[in-house]
Formats: C-alpha cells, structure tokens, sequence
C-alpha cells in the first residue's frame, strides 16, 4: 500500500464521517479504491487533485485520460 493510501485512511480514521472533498479532477487524474470504508461505502480517492467519491455520490469520477476507473465501472455498472 502507498504511503498515500496509509496518510489517508489514518486521517479518515481521526476524524470520522468527513464531508468528502471534491475538487476539480486535472490531468493527473487517477482514481484509486481505498482501504477506507464511508457510511458502509467503499471510498474512492484521486491521486491527482485529492478529491473523494463514494457510490452514492451523483457523479462518476474520471482518470485524465478520460475513462471511467476500471473498480469504479464496475460499482456504477452494478448498480443499474
Ligand atoms: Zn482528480
């Protein structure tokens, strides 16, 4: 696990339910699956601009090339 994934999960961990952080995606986007777990919802990060994303949420998040994360297709797909 990288030390990205490690800082994240921690300071979820301190701070409870945190409103998820969302910011404009740019091009370095890329989403990645978390170890961290949000109201029972797998949690999403984006290494690029630092923005969350969870199932629930109303959009889908994109890497910067413009597809959809292969763990997250998967989700949205199933969800149909
Ligand atoms: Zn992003």
């Amino acid at each position: 696990m990288s030390s990205f994934l490690r800082s994240l999960s921690r300071r979820q961990a301190d701070s409870g339910i945190a409103p998820l952080r969302v910011r404009s995606c740019r091009d370095l986007c890329e989403w990645t699956r978390t170890p961290v777990q949000r109201r029972g919802e797998q949690m999403f990060a984006c290494r690029g601009c630092g923005s969350q994303w969870v199932p629930s949420e109303h959009w889908t998040p994109r890497d910067a090339s413009g597809a959809i994360p292969p763990a997250v297709l998967e989700i949205v797909k199933g969800e149909d």
